[in-house]
């Protein structure tokens, strides 16, 4: 289909979504979390989200818009490569209803639908059966962009670990490895598993 994309429709849809976002006071207030740090001094991050999938992503959204914003999601796959909608797929059509909506957590202008009408037009999307996976990963990836949302790629989790799990103070800590980085750490509040199947 992207031969007769209009980037312009796509920006000016990315424009609504952050015009109602604003509206709703979308990263203007401050979070309401109080924030913990390290003995050392250095602030812990709220959340981890491991995964920045489809669920992932609409996790990190919910937290932010709840004011849980000292949030981080990281992902093992590149930007674009994240999932089996742009990896090992072999379909051409999502398996779901085209009028799915979902991480758009209630505001029309994020949901599916939105965005494949602004891409290729309200004809397209009524003539389409069901959406094309390559479509829908585009769609997160703009979900992703649009939002702001904070995504560490290339990163995996490769343990999470469990020192101090029965004193519920204690911070969560993660061995990350990743594209230059053999091993490093990172401590949490609390974390979130949306590592998919
Ligand atoms: C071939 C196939 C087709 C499908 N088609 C549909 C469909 O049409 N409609 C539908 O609703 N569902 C479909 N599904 C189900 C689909 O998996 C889920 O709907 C959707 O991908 C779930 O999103 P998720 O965020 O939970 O997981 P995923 O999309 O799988 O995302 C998980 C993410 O976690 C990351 N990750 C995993 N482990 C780590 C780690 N240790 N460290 C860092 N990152 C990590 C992965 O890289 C990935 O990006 C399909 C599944 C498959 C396998």
């Amino acid at each position: 289909m992207a031969a007769e994309s209009s980037g312009a429709s796509v920006a000016a849809l990315t424009a609504l979504v952050r015009a109602d976002l604003d509206l709703l006071n979308w990263r203007r207030r401050p979070g309401w979390v109080v924030l913990r740090r390290h003995a050392g001094g250095a602030a812990l991050l709220d959340v981890v989200v491991i995964g920045a999938g489809h669920a992932g992503l609409t996790a990190a959204f919910g937290l932010i818009r709840a004011q849980i914003d000292n949030v981080l999601v990281i992902d093992r796959n590149p930007a674009g490569r994240t999932n089996q909608w742009s990896t090992f797929a072999r379909m051409r059509t999502m398996r779901t209803l085209k009028e799915n909506t979902g991480p758009d957590l209630g505001i029309p202008s994020l949901t599916p639908r939105a965005w494949f009408e602004a891409m290729y037009g309200a004809d397209a999307f009524a003539r389409m059966e069901r959406m094309p996976k390559d479509d829908y990963q585009a769609y997160l990836e703009w979900y992703r962009e649009v939002l702001y949302l904070p995504v560490r790629h290339d990163t995996a989790v490769i343990a999470i670990d469990p020192e101090g799990a029965t004193d519920a103070d204690a911070p969560i800590r993660l061995r990350l490895r990743g594209a230059g980085v053999a091993s490093e750490t990172l401590d949490a509040r609390e974390i979130v598993l949306a590592t998919g199947l």
